[in-house]
């Protein structure tokens, strides 16, 4: 109940697109009534939980943020759903997002933008005079709602999805914890995809050691999904007694990029610095591929978009144009009305580097440079390094009068500098908030690890917590 007040209190937030309450206060009941009897389904038995609005959820609308599936309610839940359901979790509501999860703002969804809990925080308000009405900041993206969900305080974990940064972005900008798992780690059944071998379900908490619980529940093998493995053996509780001597931690130097802000460089030495203080070895890497990263992500993104989106055709889900004057003016007037323009640009660059003259020399060339880019990781963590220290983000949050008026896409893109190239070689990273900056509002810091090494990221990044 708390929670739901909570949700009311800070509507203006927009953060969720539907509040679940009925269904919580029932599900809080049957869980009281387990407590009471000393039997609870699980660790988190009656705990609060939010989702991004892609996955599924069963009766439940699961709108992405579109026109095109705005009254879509789904006959399924998605398997981390369902897992957390089945240890007695609360389902709170569905989380706002960018439409189909493409942005790096939250600002770009057909149910308006999230704001930043951060605009009303005194930190933000004394230090720049703000009027949180009119300068208020952007959660950052996509699953800038499971973000703001969490950092608000109307649930104590969130699932969002992640591409090319979507969960570590905003959890960056929003002052929580957001864990990527090892692609594979973690079933994408019932996560209405944006680019399917890069997709993650992503874990947003208000601690690392939340992270890590959650991490256990929701690992291992589905068969709905067959690029999922089986979890491993060792349990995901982090071990009290982590020695961070010794332990090597990598700085890729190509990660000073342009636009990265002086006092996130400044936050980024501190904590290499507090490592080697405390007796790790820090030291400088070199990733040479990165500066192709955000090229070749687009390019197999949007190709991936094009595919994807071609199931909404007005026949099967979602919304259908009136216009039927033949079966292709429907397709095409149901495309129209149904994506905003950031997704109907994705399914015409997507088209047009899958065309047969373009394939070769944008598609295939672009798996070419991912597999440099996965190999530039590979080669640094078979070297010895432990964990690579990046910053998650390029600045803290944006105005959204600043990020609305620039070239919104191409500042989007940017954003993702740090975080993109992790999807593309599947590894896992998490985004953990350090500081706050002059203008008080969080900046994060990204550990990335080798693949399956999600425990021992976890340790790391709670001692830095
Ligand atoms: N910002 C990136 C994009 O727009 C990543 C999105 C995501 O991770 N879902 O594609």
């Amino acid at each position: 109940r708390k929670c739901l007040n909570r949700i009311k209190k800070t509507q203006h937030l927009n953060a969720y697109i539907t509040v679940t309450e009925e269904l919580a206060l029932k599900q809080a009941q049957e869980a009281e009534t387990r407590l009471l009897q000393g039997a609870p389904k699980g660790p988190l038995d009656g705990i609060p939980f939010a989702v991004k609005d892609n996955f599924c959820t069963e009766n439940i609308k699961t709108t992405c943020s579109s026109k095109m599936l705005k009254d879509y309610t789904p006959p399924y839940n998605a398997t981390v759903v369902q897992k957390l359901l089945d240890q007695g979790a609360v389902l709170m509501g569905k989380t706002n997002m960018d439409e189909f999860a493409m942005g790096s703002g939250s600002t770009d969804g057909a149910f308006g933008p999230v704001r930043n809990p951060w605009s009303y925080a005194a930190s933000y308000i004394e230090q720049t005079g703000a009027t949180p009405d009119s300068d208020w900041v952007i959660t950052g993206g996509s699953s800038g709602g499971s973000a703001a969900a969490v950092a608000s305080l109307t649930s104590y974990l969130a699932l969002g999805s992640d591409t090319g940064g979507s969960t570590r972005n905003p959890a960056a900008l929003c002052g929580v914890v957001a864990l990527k798992p090892t692609y594979g780690l973690l079933s994408r059944h019932g996560l209405i995809p944006l680019v399917n071998s890069m997709d993650v379900p992503g874990i947003m908490t208000r601690s690392v050691s939340d992270a890590a619980i959650i991490l256990g529940i929701l690992q291992g093998l589905d068969t709905r999904d067959s690029t999922t493995v089986p979890a491993p053996s060792s349990p995901t509780e982090l071990p009290q007694d982590f020695d961070i001597k010794n332990v090597r931690i990598g700085i890729p130097k190509e990660y000073h990029a342009p636009g990265l802000s002086e006092e996130t460089l400044a936050q980024w030495s501190h904590v290499a610095d507090m490592f080697e203080k405390a007796g790790a070895h820090v030291e400088q890497v070199s990733l040479p591929h990165t500066q192709h990263s955000i090229v070749c992500y687009h390019v197999l993104c949007h190709a991936e978009v094009a595919s994807n989106m071609a199931r909404f055709d007005g026949l099967e889900y979602g919304h259908r144009s009136k216009v039927d004057s033949s079966t292709e003016s429907m397709y095409a007037s149901t495309r129209h009305e149904g994506f905003n323009d950031v997704v109907r640009g994705r399914i015409l660059s997507g088209n047009y580097f899958l065309l047969q003259q373009n394939y070769e020399h944008y598609f295939v060339k672009a798996q070419k440079v991912r597999r440099l880019i996965a190999e530039d990781f590979k080669h640094v963590f078979s070297s010895g390094i432990d964990v690579l220290l990046t910053p998650s983000t390029l600045t803290d949050a944006a105005r959204y009068t600043d990020f609305s008026q620039e070239d919104n896409r191409t500042r989007s893109a940017q954003e993702d500098v740090f975080t993109q190239p992790v999807n593309m070689a599947g590894l896992p990273a998490v985004s953990v908030p350090t500081a706050l900056s002059r203008r008080g509002l969080p900046i994060g810091l990204q550990l990335i690890g080798p693949a399956f090494q999600d425990r021992k990221l976890l340790s790391v990044a709670q001692w830095i917590e």
